[in-house]
C-alpha cells in the first residue's frame, strides 16, 4: 500500500491527528479482493489474513499511513449541529488506484477521538457488515457509492442496548468532504479556509473547472466563476446520485448535510434500506418520526442540502464582487451591495435544481420503460404508473423487472394488464416500433435483484450467530466469509435472472411492514 496524503496539508482547521485504538484480537472477516487489486494493495499484505487483520482493524499503522479524525459539522434532521466530525473513524491515508483516481482509506469503529462526544468510537459487526454488503450491491447496480475494502472483527463486545460483538469495517471513498466540511469552515467565519477546500475539492473532484478545454472562452474561469461552477457541479453530481437511488429504490436514511459527500457517491449507510412495495412515503428509519428523508422525498432534500453548501459559499462569493461607483458608498452599503450580488448569482444556481432533477428523473423513468424520448405524455405514463403501483401495493422492482419481461412474454404482458389495466396498451403503443431496442435498455436499468431487507437481515442474522456459537475463532471466520460471499455473488450480477437470483427476489412475507433500521451502529 503506498499511501500520498494530501488532505494534511490543508492544516489546522481541517482534521485532528489521533490514532486508532488497539483491540484484542483482530481477525480478518471479509477483504474484497477486487477493490484491493484496484488500489494495488500488494500480492504479500494480500495472502496474509493476520497482517491484514492488524493493519485494517487500527492495530497496526501500515507505512505511510497518517491517522486523522475529520472535522465537520452538519444538519441533522434540519437541525445545525456545528461539532460534529469523525467520531469513530479514522483516515489513515490517500492511496492511488490503478487508474490514478486517489482515494481514501478510512477505519470506521477503530475507537474514539476528540470529535466522540458522549460515544464510544466503536461499531458492531452486523452494522459493519451491511455497510459492507449495501456498498457492494449499490456498487453492482451501477450507483455512485464509497466501498467497503475490509472488515476485522476485534474480539472485544461493545454495548448498544444488548452486548454485540465489536468490528472495524475499512471504508474507501473518492473523498470524505462533505456538505458538512464546507459548514464547519463557514460556521467559524474562516473564509480562507473555506477558500482552501474549494480549491482542495476543485483539484480532487472536478479539475475540469480548472481546465477549460475549450479555447474560444477565456483560458481560466475567474474566482466567481470558479465558486459558482464548482456549486454547479456538485449539484449536478447530487441529482445524478438520487436519480440513481430511485432507479433502484434505495432510501438512504439520514440524508443529513455531514452524511452529503461532495464527490457525489453514497457514504453512510446507517440505516439505509431498499423498497419493496412502491409508496414515495416510505420510511424505514425509527428515527425519522416524520418522513423527512422518505423515498420521494430524497431529490426535495438533496436541494435543500444543496442550498447549505450554496450558503457556506456565500461569504467568499461577496468578496469577489465589484460595485460600481464606490467612492460615495459606506462600507456597509457596499458590504451589502455584494451580498445582493452574490445572493442572486448563487440563488440562481440552486433555482436551476428543480427543473434539472426533473429532467434526469424523467429520463431515468424512461429508460426503466424504455422510452427514448421524455416529453409530456411520457411523463404522465410515468407519473400514472407510480400511481397505479402506489393504488396497487405493487413491488417496485418486481413491476419493472416484469415490464421489461413482457415486451417477449405474452403471459407476462396480459398479467399485467391484469393491474395496470389500460395504462399497458398506453405504453406498448409507444413503445411498439422498437420493442427489442427498448427491451435491451430496459434490461440494463431495471434489477432482477436488489439486497431485500429481509435478506440482508437473514444473512446478518446467520453471520452474527456464526461469530457466538463456533467453537473455534478460525471457524467462525470461515462461515461468516462463505455467508456473506454468497449472498455479494448473488449481488454482484444485479441484472441477470439465474438459478440463484431466483431465491432473493421474492418480497418480504409481512411486505415489509414491521421493518425499521437503526443508525445507531
Ligand atoms: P452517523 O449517524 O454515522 O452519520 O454519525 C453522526 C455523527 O455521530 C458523526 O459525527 C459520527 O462520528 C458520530 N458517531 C456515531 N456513532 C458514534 C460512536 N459510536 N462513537 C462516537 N461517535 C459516533
Ligand atoms: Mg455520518
Amino acid at each position: 500500500m503506498k499511501f500520498d496524503n494530501t488532505y494534511i496539508a490543508l492544516g489546522k482547521p481541517f482534521y485532528q491527528r489521533v490514532l486508532p485504538a488497539k483491540v484484542p484480537k483482530p481477525k480478518l472477516l471479509l477483504w474484497n479482493r477486487a477493490l484491493s487489486d484496484d488500489l494495488l494493495i500488494t500480492e504479500d499484505l494480500v495472502n496474509d489474513p493476520q497482517q491484514l487483520g492488524e493493519y485494517f482493524s487500527g492495530n497496526v499503522l501500515p507505512e505511510g499511513a497518517e491517522p486523522i479524525a475529520l472535522a465537520y459539522s452538519g444538519h441533522q434532521f434540519g437541525h445545525f449541529n456545528p461539532q460534529l466530525g469523525d467520531g469513530r473513524a479514522h483516515l489513515l491515508g490517500e492511496v492511488l488506484s490503478k487508474d490514478n483516481v486517489r482515494f481514501d482509506i478510512q477505519l470506521k469503529g477503530s475507537g474514539q477521538t476528540p470529535f466522540s462526544r458522549r460515544g464510544d468510537g466503536k461499531c458492531a459487526l452486523a452494522p459493519a457488515l451491511r455497510e459492507y454488503i449495501m456498498s457492494e450491491a449499490l456498487y453492482a447496480l451501477g450507483v455512485p457509492t464509497s466501498r467497503c475494502l475490509a472488515v476485522v472483527s476485534t474480539g472485544e463486545t461493545i454495548h448498544r442496548g444488548l452486548a454485540k460483538a465489536g468490528a472495524v469495517v475499512t471504508r474507501v471513498a473518492a473523498s470524505h468532504i462533505r456538505v458538512g466540511s464546507f459548514q464547519y469552515l463557514a460556521a467559524r467565519g474562516d473564509i480562507s479556509s473555506v477558500k482552501a477546500l474549494l480549491d482542495y475539492s476543485i483539484e480532487r473532484h472536478f479539475p475540469e473547472i480548472d481546465n477549460i478545454q475549450d479555447s474560444t472562452i477565456a483560458a481560466t474561469l475567474s474566482q466567481e466563476q470558479r465558486v459558482l461552477a464548482f456549486l454547479e457541479h456538485v449539484i449536478d453530481k447530487q441529482i445524478t446520485l438520487i436519480v440513481q437511488w430511485l432507479r433502484i429504490g434505495f432510501i438512504h436514511g439520514v440524508m443529513n448535510t455531514d452524511n452529503t459527500a461532495i464527490c457525489g457517491d453514497t457514504i453512510d449507510f446507517g440505516p439505509c434500506a431498499m423498497m419493496g412495495t412502491y409508496n414515495a412515503k416510505t420510511v424505514f428509519s425509527s428515527i425519522d418520526e416524520y418522513g423527512r428523508y422518505a423515498f420521494g422525498e430524497q431529490g426535495k432534500v438533496a436541494h435543500w442540502n444543496m442550498a447549505r453548501l450554496a450558503d457556506c459559499l456565500l461569504p467568499l462569493l461577496c468578496q469577489y464582487q465589484t460595485v460600481a461607483d464606490e467612492a460615495s458608498l459606506s462600507l456597509k452599503d457596499k458590504e451589502q451591495a455584494q451580498q445582493q450580488l452574490a445572493l442572486a448569482k448563487i440563488e440562481t444556481i440552486i433555482h436551476r435544481y428543480p427543473d434539472k432533477f426533473d429532467e434526469a428523473y424523467y429520463t431515468m423513468y424512461a429508460s426503466k420503460l424504455g422510452l427514448a424520448e421524455v416529453n409530456k405524455e411520457t411523463k404522465a405514463l410515468v407519473d400514472e404508473l407510480l400511481a397505479l403501483m402506489q393504488s396497487n401495493r405493487l413491488d417496485y422492482t418486481q413491476t419493472f423487472y416484469l415490464l421489461t419481461e413482457s415486451l417477449t412474454d405474452k403471459d407476462k404482458e396480459n398479467a399485467l394488464r391484469n393491474v395496470l389495466g389500460a395504462w399497458v396498451d398506453q405504453w406498448l403503443s409507444i413503445v411498439a416500433n422498437g420493442q427489442l431496442v427498448a427491451q435491451t435498455v430496459m434490461a440494463k436499468n431495471n434489477p432482477v435483484v436488489i439486497p431485500r431487507n429481509h435478506h440482508v437481515e437473514q444473512i446478518l442474522a446467520r453471520c452474527e450467530a456464526a461469530l457466538e456459537s463456533s467453537p473455534t475463532a478460525l471457524t467462525a471466520q470461515e462461515s461468516i466469509n462463505q455467508i456473506v460471499t454468497q449472498f455479494l455473488t448473488v449481488l454482484g450480477s444485479p441484472y441477470a435472472e439465474t438459478d440463484a437470483t431466483k431465491h432473493y427476489q421474492d418480497t418480504a412475507a409481512d411486505g415489509d411492514r414491521y421493518y425499521q433500521t437503526f443508525c445507531g451502529t
